[in-house]
């Protein structure tokens, strides 16, 4: 069975092109990094290669990219790693309740060591209110950690103005960028950022490799600790073919940024109104206007999530639902309760991510699938039964009288 892979925000294959830059540094440019003779000399010279273009890529300058393995190191690194070397200047932090895991496990990680930290609320777009931030700053604020694109809900904050109240307050401003970086035009200095992370796998790069762009000047405590890679700040045998993938990645990305952001965007919207024109009882989570050229984000009234995603794998379609019941718990993601959705209706929900190699066909089929899926599973549904015998209410109901855009 062919499969529609529909889950880009989960992973991307890695382009060819990308392999193909990869593979001499698996075989015959195996050497380490840090050897003096030329083969390692060449391992060393392709990772300043790949550091330059990724600098690049953000308006940033080489010294100040640091290869992780992830954005989950990269995150981690930012938040404890400032943390710890700035600890003295003060002990809060400020980052939004509806963050990757990677922040907010970080986050509570150092309160439990004694820091503080806020957790800012969103409203029922996902978007952050400056105004909260202005408020939940104080004299120890040292930093402020905000998303730039949530990977559920695809919505994008506005991290410029954030940027600045955060340093109007004296705080240090780390935006976790692994779902906006090379889907999103980013420069940091523009921007005014100051710690950034992110990811290949998300840009058609290889698993296991991040960076953190580190501005000159911001002190970190370093996470590993042994030789002297990475500036003496990150120790470990660097995995070059991963930073060489990931640059090669990033640079292909650019090349056609534009053109594949808008295509990707109109079958986003296409996608958008179909199932709001075709599917009854279904709610779009997250902004519309703000929000990342592939996500695509919908609740659905009388479902339950992992009984649609069952249905949907079984056509061969692979998405993910924002409820948690596939990660190993029982509650609704922490993302679609902080937009307000109740259990209900968070439980249902599915999001569907579109990447370079879909098309118009792969969307239409996903959505005609999903609407015979929804149909099925309200058919067998008890809860759906008494709605229509009039026993129980319709919560989307009540978003479109509250006057919601963007519900069926
Ligand atoms: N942050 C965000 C917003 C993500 O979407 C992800 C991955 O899904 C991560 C961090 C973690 O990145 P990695 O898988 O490279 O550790």
């Amino acid at each position: 069975m062919k499969q529609i892979y529909l889950d880009h925000a989960s992973t991307t294959p890695v382009r060819p092109e990308v392999l193909e830059a990869m593979l001499p540094y698996f075989t015959e440019e195996f050497g380490n990094p840090s050897s003096i003779y030329s083969l390692g000399q060449t391992a060393s010279d392709a990772i300043t290669t790949a550091r330059e273009t990724l600098a690049t890529t953000i308006g940033a300058t080489a010294t100040e990219i640091f290869f992780t393995s992830g954005g989950t190191e990269a995150d981690n690194w930012a938040i404890k790693g400032f943390a710890h070397a700035n600890a003295a200047k003060g002990k809060h932090l400020i980052t939004s309740s509806i963050e990757h895991h990677a922040v907010l496990h970080a986050c509570e990680a150092l309160e439990r060591e004694g820091f503080e930290v806020t957790y800012l609320p969103v409203d029922e777009h996902g978007l952050l209110r400056p105004e909260d931030l202005k408020a939940a700053l104080r004299p120890d604020t040292i930093l402020v950690s905000l998303m730039f694109a949530n990977n559920e809900i695809g919505t994008i904050q506005p991290i410029g103005d954030l940027a600045a109240i955060a340093h109007e307050g004296g705080a240090v401003f780390h935006t976790d960028a692994v779902q906006a970086f090379c889907h999103e035009p980013i420069k940091v200095n523009e921007l005014g950022i100051d710690l950034l992370s992110a990811s290949a796998h998300k840009i058609y790069g290889p698993k296991g490799v991040g960076m953190l762009y580190v501005r000159t000047g911001v002190k970190l405590r370093n996470l590993l600790n042994g030789g002297q890679q990475e500036r003496g700040k990150r120790a470990t045998t660097e995995n070059v073919p991963g930073i060489v993938g990931f640059a090669k990645a990033a640079a292909l990305a650019a090349a056609d940024a534009t053109l594949e952001h808008d295509r990707q965007q109109t079958l986003r919207d296409h996608a958008i109104r179909r199932v709001l024109a075709e599917i009854p009882h279904a709610k779009l989570n997250g902004s519309w206007k703000n929000r990342l050229a592939n996500n695509v984000n919908f609740s659905f009234e009388f479902i339950e999530g992992e009984g649609m995603l069952l249905q949907l794998a079984a056509r061969g379609i692979c998405v993910s639902s924002g409820s948690a019941c596939t990660s190993g718990s029982l509650d609704p993601s922490h993302v679609l309760l902080a937009i307000g959705l109740p259990h209900e209706i968070a439980h249902g929900s599915l999001r569907l991510t579109i990447g370079r190699s879909t098309t118009l066909e792969e969307v239409d089929f996903a959505i005609d699938s999903l609407e015979t899926t929804l149909e099925n599973l309200r058919m067998m549904s008890p809860l759906y039964e008494d709605f229509q015998q009039g026993k129980v209410d319709s919560v989307i109901k009540q978003y479109a009288a509250d006057g919601f855009p963007y519900t069926n």
